[in-house]
Formats: C-alpha cells, sequence, structure tokens
C-alpha cells in the first residue's frame, strides 16, 4: 500500500503534532535543516524531509510512530547519516525525519553476562571510550566513520569495519535488541522475550526458545522498525599485543597468506593494500624502501600477555614465508590500528570517494584487482588525475571485504567516474561479490538479481510488520 499524505498534515498541522510529543525545540522545518536532512556523506541525492525531530526517549518514538500510522505519514529514522550510499536519505515526499542522535546513552555495562546495552544514537567512539574506562573493549569497534556513524545505524545497514577479521560485522556481536514497531508496539529480542523482563537479569543471549527474531531486524535498512536500545558482547582490554606488515610481489601469493592467517584464527585484524598505487597513497615509504613490494598484509594482534601475541606474530611470519613474503615494519599495522576512526580523513583531501565497498570470498581478490586494472587503463583513471585506494579487510575469519575507492578531484571529469564505477559494481557482483550495505548505491545492481522467492518472503515480512508502509518506503522497492 502506498502512503497518502492527508490534506491536514500539509496545511502545517504536523509541526505542533509532533511538538506535543517531543517539544518545540526538537521539531524543525526550517529549509536550511531540511536541506542538510537530504543528504548522507554520498554522492546520491534524495528528497527533503517534510520535518524533522528529536526524540529523547523510546516512548517519544513509540508516539511518533503510532501517530505516524494513524495519519499514513511516511517516517525514516537516522543516526549520523554518515552512510556513503544514499540509505539514509528519503525517496518519498513529505517524510518525518526521526534524528536518533539524541538517545546515546550506555543503559547497562554487565560484567556478569560481559555485556553492554546502549541506546542506538550512540557513536561508536563514545561507547568504545567508555568502556575504556571501564577495562572493556567490543569485538567489532565500528566502521570506519565511527567518529560519527551509530550503532543503531550501523546495525541497520551491516557495516563492516576495525576488528570485523576476529570478530565479523556490526550485527555479529548483537545479542539483543528494542525495536518500536510500525504500530508503536515496542519488541525485546533474545533473552529478553519474557513477558516479565523488570524481574529478570536481561539480555545476554541471542539464540534461545523461539526464533531469532534479532536477525529480522539486522540489516534491513531500517525498513522494519526503529532501533531503539542494543546489546552487544563486550571483552576485557588485551594486555599484551603485536603488530607486523608483510610485503610480497606477487598478489597471488599474497592473497594466499591473508586467507591461511584468517582461516586460523591468528589475528585481531588483517587488512591488504592491493596494489603500488594504494600502497603509494598511504604508505609510500615502502615503496621507496621495498621496490618491488606490490601489495601489503598488514597484522594486529591482540592477547592476554604480550608473550602470546609475540608467538601467534611469529607464527604469521612463519606462514607469510611459505608464501614468499617478508617481514617490513609495522607502520601500517599501527596507523590502522592506533588511528582507527582517524584514519581514513586525510583521504578526503585526494577528492570526493566513489566507493564499491562490498564482501567476497578471499580468493577472489587477484580477479577483481586485475579486472579493476583494466577499468582504469580503459579510462586512463592516471592521465585523468583520478586517484584510487584498493584494500581488502579480513572478516570473520574466512572472507574479506573488498573497497576499491576512487577519488575524484576534478568535478568536470565526472562522466568518466560515473562509468568506471558502473562497470566496476557490475563486475564486482559478477565476480562472486555481495553488498554489505545496500542504498542507492547497489540497489540498481542487487534487485534484479534477487531470487524471487527470497525476494516475496521479505516483503511478506515487511507487510506484516508494517502494514500501511510507513517505514522507509521504496527502499528495497518493498511496496
Ligand atoms: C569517513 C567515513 C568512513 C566510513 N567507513 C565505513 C566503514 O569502514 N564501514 C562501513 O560499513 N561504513 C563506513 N562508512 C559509512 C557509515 O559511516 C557507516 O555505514 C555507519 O554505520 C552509518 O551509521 P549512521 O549512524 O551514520 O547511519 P545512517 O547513515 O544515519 O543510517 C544508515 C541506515 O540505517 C537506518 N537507521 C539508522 N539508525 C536507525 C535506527 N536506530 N533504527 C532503524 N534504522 C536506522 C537509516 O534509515 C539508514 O537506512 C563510512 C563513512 C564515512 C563518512
Amino acid at each position: 500500500m502506498v502512503c497518502k499524505i492527508t490534506i491536514y498534515e500539509l496545511n502545517g498541522d504536523l509541526d505542533s503534532k509532533l511538538s506535543k510529543i517531543v517539544g518545540k525545540k526538537n521539531v524543525s522545518s526550517e529549509k536550511f535543516v531540511l536541506i542538510s536532512y537530504s543528504e548522507d556523506s554520498s554522492p546520491f541525492e534524495g528528497k527533503e524531509p517534510r520535518v524533522v525531530v528529536r526524540p529523547h526517549s523510546t516512548s517519544e518514538i513509540s508516539e511518533i510512530m503510532k501517530f505516524a500510522t494513524k495519519t499514513k505519514i511516511p517516517v525514516i529514522g537516522v543516526g549520523a547519516r554518515s552512510s556513503i550510499n544514499g540509505a539514509p536519505i528519503p525517496r518519498v515526499e513529505n517524510m518525518i525525519m526521526i534524528d536518533l542522535t539524541s538517545i546515546k546513552d550506555i543503559i547497562e555495562i554487565n560484567e556478569d553476562s560481559m555485556t553492554v546495552t546502549v541506546q542506538a544514537g550512540i557513536t561508536w567512539s563514545g561507547l568504545i571510550h567508555q568502556l575504556k574506562e571501564k577495562g572493556y573493549k567490543l569485538g567489532f569497534r565500528g566502521p570506519y566513520g565511527g567518529n560519527a556513524g551509530t550503532v543503531g545505524g550501523s546495525i541497520s545497514s551491516n557495516s563492516i569495519g576495525c576488528g570485523a577479521s576476529a570478530n565479523g560485522g556490526a550485527c555479529d556481536g548483537v545479542l539483543g535488541l528494542e525495536v518500536v514497531l510500525s504500530s508503536g508496539e515496542i519488541i525485546q529480542t533474545g533473552t529478553n522475550w519474557r513477558n516479565n523482563s523488570s524481574e529478570f537479569s536481561g539480555s545476554y543471549a541471542r539464540y534461545c526458545t523461539f526464533n531469532d527474531m534479532t536477525g529480522i531486524f539486522l540489516g534491513d535498512h531500517g525498513t522494519l522498525g526503529i532501533k531503539t536500545a542494543i546489546t552487544l558482547k563486550i571483552y576485557p582490554l588485551p594486555k599484551g599485543e603485536a603488530y607486523a606488515d608483510f610485503g610480497f610481489s606477487d598478489i597471488e601469493q599474497a592473497t594466499k597468506a591473508f586467507h591461511e592467517i584468517q582461516r586460523s584464527h591468528l589475528v585481531e585484524e588483517a587488512v591488504m593494500l592491493g596494489d603500488a598505487n594504494s600502497i603509494d597513497l598511504l604508505a609510500s615509504s615502502y615503496r621507496s624502501t621495498f621496490k618491488n613490494v606490490k601489495c601489503i598484509l598488514a597484522v594486529i594482534i591482540e592477547e592476554i600477555d604480550d608473550e602470546l601475541a609475540q608467538r601467534k606474530k611469529e607464527i604469521c611470519e612463519k606462514i607469510v614465508r611459505k608464501y614468499g613474503g617478508k617481514s617490513i615494519g609495522m607502520f601500517l599495522s599501527k596507523a590502522h590500528w592506533l588511528n582507527m576512526f582517524n584514519l581514513v580523513q586525510s583521504l578526503f583531501e585526494e577528492g570526493y570517494w566513489y566507493n564499491t565497498c562490498h564482501l567476497r570470498p578471499i580468493s577472489t581478490l587477484p580477479r577483481l584487482i586485475e579486472t579493476f586494472h583494466r577499468l582504469a587503463d580503459k579510462y586512463k583513471l592516471k592521465e585523468n588525475k583520478f586517484n584510487w585506494i584498493i584494500s581488502a579487510l579480513g572478516v570473520n575469519h574466512c572472507f574479506t571485504s573488498g573497497w576499491i575507492t576512487i577519488y575524484m578531484k576534478d568535478p568536470l571529469k565526472k562522466e568518466i567516474i560515473y562509468k568506471v564505477w558502473d562497470e566496476l559494481r557490475e563486475a564486482e557482483m559478477h565476480l562472486d561479490g555481495v553488498p554489505y550495505w545496500t542504498g542507492k548505491l547497489w540497489e540498481p545492481y542487487v534487485l534484479d538479481r534477487v531470487n524471487p522467492t527470497f525476494y516475496k518472503v521479505l516483503k511478506q515480512l515487511k507487510a506484516t510488520l508494517d502494514p500501511f508502509n510507513i517505514i522507509n518506503p521504496m527502499t528495497f522497492e518493498l511496496k
């Protein structure tokens, strides 16, 4: 069912209705606000929302949803809008945009179950710092945009980033959720299915008793409900760590070493720079010292003591030597890990980002890189002053997130970048790739490939949970 806006809301009563729920100062329909909220960090354009609201509690969000369902006004929940895929920008006119960045508290750190429960709008950096003070770390630490990106936004869009090699992506650490449905009802998942949750120690296991209800909402790109609270696993801070950068002259061999290290569960993080151009951009000193190094595998090890960390590093070195690689230092691994969310900032100097982040089997990396180099030659990227980075981050011990990002300095060359970008995404899908977040970036490449039965079930789920199609309509074309 398509949303219809009634005349009464468009006549201006909307702001005062919403002000009654969240307070006047938390409602805005000023033009500059609406323009700014029609964008994320991608080059995609969206529609301006009709109004932006900033609720401060789950009950306020529940009231907004009840109002939206009653009046059939579409809503979209957003975090920092730091997405680089167009997911948080309105696809239809006159939406109520729910900015969730004011619900940002830690609700509970439970040292018994080793969990933290947070409000959805907390940033990854904010959470990490508060946990560190108590002696804990997260598994997945957040996307590289984690100074702004929120936990709610990341688990809604399957983010991959810091700590993914050992721990998987944002959704892999989730044990339970609190979600406000389109009806305004509030559901809690995991162990919190119990009716009398208040007299029991809360969320500590995801899989229990019934189906996994948590998973239905993870990666939904905000289409099935508004996430208000999330329980994540926590771990003690490491007492030992080791860093190593390994240089290779052959990408096939480097990939084999990458795979063996990943499948052996040796490291917290493993990240590869996939060609000489990428090394020049991020670690140029290595190329002047090690002339034939064509790719670098950087690993980070975290352990309960230094001895164990060093021993694991030695095992990694042994694997690397078997595949013709050698130890070249620790600049990249340290820069990667210790700068974390500040690592990619310097790349803004290279120009506007055109990314193609996606998941793929590690073994397919050489073919992907070869394909990209063919495109770079075909469109004379170097001569046209485009730069790029090819990198691959280990995910969950057995696959990888392939990141090819092209940087455009000269807007007059836009036509070229759009052709390369299109051909690259098509090739990535063809070569076994699967996007983790989708948005406007990937939908055109995904929706005509989706299995009909899978898509039918997804649509049925949407129709059940959001019968009037008011939440984030048009996303995944789930009309
Ligand atoms: C410099 C930079 C580096 C980045 N690095 C990475 C990276 O390494 N890995 C990566 O995956 N991404 C990366 N990104 C993209 C982005 O930061 C992440 O995807 C991040 O997780 C998005 O979080 P957000 O709070 O900005 O969500 P938003 O962009 O606001 O929203 C994302 C989606 O989730 C929905 N949503 C948001 N909050 C909720 C909620 N509480 N309930 C229901 N739906 C909700 C929105 O409707 C939207 O569909 C980067 C971006 C930048 C600018």
